[in-house]
């Protein structure tokens, strides 16, 4: 009974967790969104300091860096933070699954929450006809295919360190909050259809779309931690894969090793028999306690960061006078 009432703690903490980061990157959103205005306005505008978070959306140049970064053994310094929390992010998987997706990701949080009103309003979410779902989950591992082809094989070198040091590079970031501050017509149509579909459908762009979900998909297989189910205490009620987001035949399998699992516990949240289903580590027959998973997955990613923070590896090496220069241009930069 206890380790039930943790289980439930355990939700609850998730759902803190995720609106928390959910709350703390608007914020990085709105004080990056007033830096720029700054410069936009030609000094007029109160000026506030860059926060180096915002990096984090930039994960395609974080893996041109990293390309660049191997074969020179320099780190590009224009978004060093960008590095720093995309191997963060990956670091979170290869030891904890794809906890990143369930715990923390601003996208993720949005989309459940999307799934729970397409539940209030029709009542739960429909499924895609089998054959289809499988064929449409392929789309994100081609996305991801695509990217690593074109960044890791098909640039040379040469041709990255220069795009490295262009000025559309140096505002990458400019240009990423100006999709959403100047949305174009395409983007707001865009979104407005995935919102749909992700009301209608539970998790639409992260089961479907989400390049970065796959990476972290296919990393994930490599993690301790793995969902077990204890088939002497099961009852075979099927409530564990009713309640899977990612669709998955929990009540069918004694260890979950699909790369479409998150993390998200919701399966040992719905399962009614004690101990029967756990977030486990290795053969271990003793059940672990229902926050140590989390707990690492967290840490890894606080010092994954920290690291890159403490060690200087985090604020762009752009200054005052780069910004003036560049900001007013972003409009017209093109890569
Ligand atoms: S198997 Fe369990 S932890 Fe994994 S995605 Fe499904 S519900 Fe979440
Ligand atoms: S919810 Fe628990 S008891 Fe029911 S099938 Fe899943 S593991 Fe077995």
């Amino acid at each position: 009974m206890n380790e039930h009432r943790s289980d439930k703690r355990i939700g609850m903490l998730r759902t803190w967790i995720q609106w928390g980061f959910l709350v703390w990157m608007v914020v990085i959103g709105i004080r990056f969104g007033l830096f720029v205005r700054h410069f936009e306005s030609g000094g007029v505008a109160p000026f506030f300091s860059r926060p180096a978070g915002v990096d984090g959306f930039l994960p395609i140049g974080a893996l041109a860096s990293i390309k660049s970064w191997l074969a020179t053994g320099v780190l590009n310094p224009l978004h060093p933070a960008a590095v720093v929390i995309f191997l963060s992010i990956v670091g979170m998987s290869l030891l904890a699954k794809k906890s990143f997706c369930s715990w923390l990701c601003p996208v993720g949080t949005l989309s459940e929450t999307a799934g729970r009103l397409g539940r209030r309003l029709f009542g739960r979410n429909f499924r895609i006809w089998r054959p289809l779902d499988l064929v449409l989950r392929s789309i994100k591992y081609l996305l991801l295919l695509f990217f690593i082809k074109i960044i890791l094989f098909d640039m040379p070198h040469q041709a990255l360190a220069l795009f490295l040091k262009t000025p559309y590079w140096a505002i990458s970031d400019v240009k990423m909050l100006h999709l959403f501050t100047r949305m174009s017509s395409t983007t707001m149509v865009v979104l407005g259809v995935l919102a749909g579909l992700s009301i209608l459908y539970e998790g639409f762009w992260c089961r479907y779309l989400c390049p970065y979900g796959a990476l972290l998909g296919l990393t994930s297989p490599l993690s301790p931690f793995k969902i077990r189910r204890d088939t002497t205490l099961c009852s075979g009620c099927g409530s564990c894969s009713a309640a899977c987001p990612a669709q998955l035949p929990v009540h069918d399998r004694h260890v979950i090793r699909s790369p479409e699992c998150n993390g998200c516990l919701s399966c040992t949240l719905a399962c009614p028999e004690k101990d029967a289903l756990r977030m486990g580590l290795f053969q271990r027959k003793r059940p672990l306690p229902v926050w140590l998973f989390p707990v690492v997955a967290l840490l890894v990613f606080a010092v994954g960061t920290g690291a890159g923070i403490v060690t200087d590896t985090w604020q762009s090496s752009l200054g005052y006078d780069d910004y003036s220069y560049l900001i007013p241009q972003a409009p017209f930069l093109s890569h």
